[in-house]
């Protein structure tokens, strides 16, 4: 199989050309959080306008529990949305930035939960002139829908515990990611009790209409991107394992093939990444994210994939015709987040994956376009002779950084790339790799005195 650049280094055929630029990363991100805050102000607005004058302890606390209850049923289906794959959101903040807001906004919905239940039963005992344990009993068991709300609650705190750092290092992925799914359920029996037991709707039609549209709204939004798209991708295109070809000890590449894969490619970006499936005894269960490792648009999807556990290990063993399921393309790490004339890609590791589609791909003039490679040895490199190919077709510099820290040092030093591109800090760079060495990079082009705006990163965790 032959990439586009390679055949146009032959041909002499131009590059493709650039593509579109998308709307700033930035400028979505912040409609979105505002559009978020705005919510959480209307959310406001329905407990000011239905709380008269609050007289006494009993009742400034009950009415503390309800303000921090309807905040947390606004986060929920927020959170939800944020991993909901929408692809304007996804492509223009990223996978990785979607991911890392859904698990602050998850750490502070535990906290206005826990907070709601603690003043609720507080402000009813205090109202009631009861003990605390008998309060609870008489909530959990005489209310409507709150055994449902406290086992849904229940649920919550499970997977707020199993989310935390420390305890999500010590579980298999699969096992967390399983764990994490009840959290539809958590919001499913929590759901009813906000209708039956919040005073503003119980008394206010609009705003149960308003609550019903918000959680139904997001549940069309999942069920569309996170399962209907999927489902019609897998029909349309019937991709299939072509070839597994060995790149470098521990790391080989699967040949994709499928059916209408030009639709797929006008859609797909060099950058992106799909969720694979290997519909194959074992690997089924599972969805691991790789980044396409050659631009979309010849006939085929590659990925590149080195062994780190069970699922990639066990795509060296895969077999021409085993049925693939691709969820994507997802991610923004694409040439629309570039903003200036000149780009340094900067790759450790099998992190090059990415880099080696933009490689071949993002607009550059010749002269503007350095590629810089860190391997620990010659042998582990990937794609030697590709990237040859593609930086005389188009022009571009390439650097490969060979050898152990151990005897070569940091070569990823601010001196060291400064003597390579002088006007490093006119650059946009694109950054893949291991996380030590993405911490390098970053000081290094910090200290060379590239703006962070202009530092893009594909983080390989989710
Ligand atoms: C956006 C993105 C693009 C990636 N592209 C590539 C690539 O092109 N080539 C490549 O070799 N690797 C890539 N990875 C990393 C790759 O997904 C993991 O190494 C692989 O899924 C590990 O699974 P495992 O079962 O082999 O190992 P395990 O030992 O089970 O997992 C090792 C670590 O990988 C992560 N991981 C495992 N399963 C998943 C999952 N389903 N979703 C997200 N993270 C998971 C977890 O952090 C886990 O701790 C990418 C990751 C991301 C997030």
């Amino acid at each position: 199989m032959t990439s586009t650049v390679q055949a146009a280094a032959r041909t002499g055929a131009p590059a493709p050309p650039p593509p579109a630029r998308g709307p700033h990363a930035e400028t979505v991100a912040r409609a979105l959080l505002g559009v978020i805050a705005a919510g959480a102000g209307a959310v406001l607005w329905l407990w000011w306008q239905d709380t008269a004058s609050i007289v006494g302890a009993a009742q400034w606390v009950t009415n503390g529990g309800r303000l921090f209850g309807l905040l947390a049923g606004y986060t929920a289906p927020v959170l939800v949305l944020l991993m909901a794959r929408i692809p304007l959101l996804d492509r223009t903040l990223g996978s990785d930035r979607l991911a890392r807001w859904h698990a602050t906004g998850g750490r502070y919905m535990v906290g206005l939960v826990l907070t709601h239940v603690l003043l609720i039963v507080w402000g009813y005992s205090l109202t009631d002139r009861t003990g605390l344990v008998h309060q609870t009993t008489e909530l959990v068991f005489h209310y409507p829908d709150l055994l449902k709300g406290t086992i849904g609650t229940l649920l919550l705190f499970t997977v707020g515990a199993v989310s935390a750092r420390a305890a999500r290092r010590r579980m298999r992925y699969e096992t967390w990611y399983h764990l994490h799914l009840l959290t539809y359920l958590a919001i499913f029996l929590t759901f009813f009790h906000q209708l039956s037991n919040g005073a503003e709707f119980v008394r206010d039609p609009s705003a149960r209409a308003l609550w019903y549209g918000l959680y139904l709204g997001t549940g069309a939004l999942i069920l569309w991107f996170r399962f209907l798209v999927p489902v019609r991708d897998m029909y349309r295109h019937r991709l299939r394992v072509a070839e597994v070809r060995t790149e470098a000890p521990g790391v080989v590449s699967v040949f994709v093939i499928g059916d209408y894969l030009d639709e797929l490619a006008a859609r797909t970006r060099s950058g992106q990444f799909f969720r694979w499936r290997f519909l194959t005894p074992g690997l089924g269960w599972s969805a691991n994210p790789y980044s396409l490792s050659a631009p979309p648009g010849g006939g085929y999807l590659r990925i590149t994939v080195k062994e780190q556990g069970g699922h990639s290990g066990a795509l060296a063993r895969l077999r021409p015709g085993t049925r693939v399921l691709a969820e994507g393309p997802y991610g923004a790490f694409t040439a629309d987040r570039r903003r200036s004339p000149k780009v340094l890609l900067l790759a450790g590791g099998v992190g090059i994956t990415p880099l080696r589609a933009l490689f071949e791909t993002i607009p550059a003039a010749p002269g503007g376009l350095t590629l810089v490679y860190r391997a620990s040895s010659a042998e582990d490199l990937v794609f030697g002779a590709e990237l040859e190919s593609i930086a005389a077709a188009r022009g571009a510099r390439l650097r490969f950084l060979l050898g152990p820290r151990s005897e070569v040092g940091e070569p990823l030093q601010a001196r060291a790339l400064l003597a390579l591109l002088p006007d490093l800090r006119e650059h946009d760079v694109y950054l893949c790799g291991p996380e030590g060495l993405v911490r390098t990079a970053r000081e290094a082009l910090d200290t060379a005195g590239v703006p962070a705006r202009r530092i893009h990163h594909e983080s390989f965790e989710l």
